[in-house]
Order: structure tokens, then sequence, then C-alpha cells
């Protein structure tokens, strides 16, 4: 025999089960996203490898290491999109959509990273996405911290906690990164070989290392904090009473500096300690000059995205909706009554009943076993002495009761009940 055919390392399958909960959390999103503004936007799952080289950075471990990237026919580099903002904004360029008045979107799909798979992280990994542009005021950073945490407490995340940063900006974290580069470079003989391959190129990145060795080494070092310039520093202090108005509860991290090289003064990741080592559940921040570095009008932007696999491992009391579950199942016996269900199904269906059948030939008694399997509300059973007298017995599966229904009129009553009883 032939191995069977397995889904991708790294690729999961979403089954039938487990599509009403990430339904659940997609019409939760759309729904209260809706309430603030946001819109919803599409884009294709492969783009220019350049549009993530541009806006994510050479020089970051997703476009060095992690990409699913390849060439097409043409010999052009195309990628898999590993997070979504920047195809947001290439959509938002060339579409012109500042010209519309619209400026806040979301986003909610799959993105490809090839990171060692484990527990809530896999290559093909989906997120709920939102981003705003144009907007400067620390007003809506805030909002935006605050929409994340009431979209998790609707859906019954409950054990995370908001961690808030500043990154700085063109003015003040060139003046820090030579203060930090100093350091790093005193004290690079505890550092692992990626951080020193950083301190030349992405210093900031070390206080992310996970490296024992390097977080030792960093214990010591100094802030981005404390070097703010005063614009970046009102700012954050802007967002921060902001939050406090809106009893967001928040810890200051100075230690967070986010995977991505665009971000500018906002950073903040919602973390939980339930899913070991890989604490973040989502994050997001400014990027007020990314939209300009990629052509497009020089309007500030901020966003977020949320993973929904991670999310989804946080989630208690969640109830799966008994929608579709079956209403009718049709239990025929004999050649004229299968022909004559396989019509009534159709009217059935078409009166917004959902209603399945065995469409093999079977016995009453295993027909009757797949109307229990499926939980159908009632069963229709019908053989040549029902279809001889245009009638049917009805079977109420859970109380019991079996009772007959001239053809003529049994979609009308059935719908009515069925619905009635919903
Ligand atoms: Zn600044
Ligand atoms: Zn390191």
């Amino acid at each position: 025999m032939r191995q069977s055919l397995q889904a991708v390392r790294g690729m999961m399958d979403i089954l039938p089960d487990e599509v009403e909960k990430w339904r659940f959390i997609e019409e939760r999103a759309r729904n209260l996203f809706r309430r603030f503004g946001y819109r919803e936007i599409r884009t294709p799952l492969l783009e220019a490898t350049e549009l993530f080289a541009r806006s994510i950075g050479e020089a970051t471990d997703i476009v060095e290491k992690e990409m699913y990237t390849f060439y097409d026919a043409k010999g052009r580099s195309i990628s898999l999109r590993p997070e979504a903002t920047a195809s947001i904004i290439r959509a938002f360029i060339q579409h012109q959509l500042h010209t519309t008045g619209d400026r806040k979107f979301f986003l909610l799909g799959p993105m490809f990273r090839h990171e060692r798979p484990q527990k809530g992280r896999y290559r093909q990994f989906h997120q709920i996405d939102v981003e705003a542009f144009g907007i400067q005021d620390p007003m809506l950073d805030a909002e935006l911290m605050f929409m994340a945490r009431s979209f998790l407490d609707e859906i019954g995340v409950k054990e995370v906690s908001l961690e808030v940063n500043t990154l700085g900006c063109s003015v003040c974290r060139p003046g820090f990164r030579t203060v930090l580069q100093d350091y790093l470079n005193a004290n690079v003989d505890h550092l692992c070989p990626d951080c020193v391959r950083r301190i030349p190129k992405n210093p900031l990145r070390c206080f992310d290392c996970k490296v024992p060795q390097c977080k030792e080494a960093l214990a010591e070092a100094p802030l981005l904090i404390n070097f703010l310039c005063q614009k970046c520093l009102s700012h954050f202090e802007s967002v921060k009473s902001y939050l406090e108005q809106l009893s967001v509860p928040y810890v200051v991290n100075p230690r967070m500096v986010r995977g991505l090289d665009y971000y500018v003064r906002t950073a903040f990741e919602i973390v939980t300690t339930h899913l070991g080592a890989q604490n973040a559940v989502g994050g997001g921040g400014r990027y007020d000059g990314l939209m300009k570095d990629l052509g497009g009008p020089d309007l500030p932007g901020i966003g977020f995205a949320l993973g929904i696999e991670r999310i989804m491992l946080l989630m208690s009391g969640y109830q799966p909706s008994r929608e579709n579950d079956v209403d009718v199942y049709l239990v025929l016996l004999g050649d004229s009554a299968r022909r004559k269900g396989f019509q009534i199904a159709q009217e059935l269906r078409k009166k917004g009943l959902s209603v399945e059948m065995d469409y093999d030939p079977k016995s009453v008694k295993s027909q009757m076993r797949s109307a229990d399997r499926v939980g159908a509300t009632v069963s229709v059973i019908i053989g040549d002495n029902e279809l001889e007298q245009s009638i049917a017995q009805v079977r109420f599966m859970k109380e019991g009761i079996q009772r007959i229904y001239e053809l003529s009129d049994m979609a009308a009553e059935l719908v009515d009940i069925i619905k009635g009883a919903k």
C-alpha cells in the first residue's frame, strides 16, 4: 500500500467541528470592529517579495529566515504573506484609498511563516489584523488597545495582560541606538552569535533574544524610554492617560521591541502566561513613516494583529451553536418513495430547513440510526403504503412521538413546527 498523503508540516486542517468556533470568533470580530468604524479588506496571499523586504525590514528574522519565497515562471520573486500590514498598505496606496475617506481596515485570514511548529504556532496561521491610517492622535492608540481588549473579553479570553512601550521616533531612536550599540559592544563576549550579528544593523532586537545568557547581559542595558524626545514622551504620556480614562489595565514594559523594524512610538503586546514561552497572543504599534516609505502618501499608521490559534487556546466558556443540526431526516423505503423523497428534500430546503437522507437504498432500521446519529429533529418516513395514501409518518425524535401528515401540507407544517421551536 502506498503511504497516505498528509497535510504539509505546520499546516493545519480545520475540521467542521472546529469551524463553528472559528466562525464565532470571526463574526464577533466583524461585529465589534464595525462598531469602531473599521471595514473589512481582503488582499492576496501572494505579494512581491520586495514589499515585505521594504516594509518588515531586510534584517528581520521574518524576511531572512521565515518567509515562503519562490520564483514564478517569469522569474519574479514572490512570497506568501507573513503578516498583513504591508499588504493592506500596498492596497491602500494602489487604490488611492486616501481619496475615498476610508481609513480604518481589518483583515481576517491566513499568514505563512516557516518556523518550527509548536503548540499554538503553525506555518499557516491565522490573524485578525486591524490597521488605521492618517490619524496621529494618541487617542487612537489607546482606543485600538481598548478595542483589542474588548474583543478578547467578548469571546471569553480572560487571562491576558496588556503591555505597552514606546519605541521612539527618527529623532530620538538613532541617538539611543548608538548608546545601546556601545553597551552591546562592551558586553559582546556574553552575547549569542545572532545578537552579535544584530549589533550593527538592528541592535534593539537583542532585547527580544530568548538565550538566557543574552537576557542576563541585557539586564543592565540602557532603555529607550529614558532617551525619548519631547514629542515621543508626551505622546506616550497621553496614550497612558487615555488608557486609564477607559479603565484599560496595562503595564509598561520598557524592554518590548516587537519583531518588526517599522514601529515608532507606541508598541503593545497582549500576553498570557498560559501558553508557555510563546506568550504573546497579539500585538501591534504605530508605524508613521511606513506608508511614505512604500511610495504612498505621508500618512501615519497604527495597527495590531491577534493570532487566532493562540486565542483559541485561551477561550473559555464557548458553547458551539447548534445551527448546523439536521432538521429533517428522510427515511425512504422503496424506489418510488425514494424518488418522491428526493423531491420533498429540495422543497423543504427551499423553505429553509436542513434536510438529510440516505442516498443509497438501506433498511428502515439503518436509516433511523442515521437520523439519530445526525441529531435530526424529526424523521419523515415514507414507504409504498404512505405513498399510496399521500401521507408520511413524522417522528419527533426527542419526544418519541409519531404522527401522520398529508404530503400536500407536510412541508408548511414542518416549517412552522421546527422554526417555531427555534
Ligand atoms: Zn522621538
Ligand atoms: Zn542573543
